[in-house]
């Protein structure tokens, strides 16, 4: 079960979607990344790891981080300014650089 939410920017409204289970992903015998989506729970037994979505400050990237890697840098531009996007609250944002997220109250669902 993943839960959805959503922050949006207090000042130029960008909003970035969250879900609490990030991209479960297995390794295929052919060495490959392979996602396991809902409601494919026999893929998801075989996971061992997590592609966690987060925001870059510094490019203003949405992106995933593998969640074996011992250190968390954006893949486009190397930076360490990355936060989770389930954490973004309060967080400035790296569109307008002006205003801050704050968590849609309105906005919930569950998949
Ligand atoms: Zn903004
Ligand atoms: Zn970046």
């Amino acid at each position: 079960m993943a839960e959805g939410i959503r922050f949006v920017c207090s000042s130029c409204g960008n909003a970035i979607q969250a879900w609490s289970d990030g991209h479960p992903f297995y390794i295929d015998e052919a060495g490959n990344k392979k996602y396991a989506y809902h409601p494919h729970h026999s893929e998801l037994a075989k996971c061992i790891a997590n592609d966690s979505p987060h925001l870059c400050l510094q490019c203003g990237n949405a992106v995933k981080i593998d969640s074996r890697l011992a250190s968390r840098i954006c893949p486009d531009c190397n930076s360490e300014k990355v936060v989770s996007t389930f954490c973004l609250e309060g967080v400035k944002c790296p569109k307008c650089e002006d205003g801050h997220f704050v968590r849609d109250n309105e906005y919930y669902c569950i998949s």
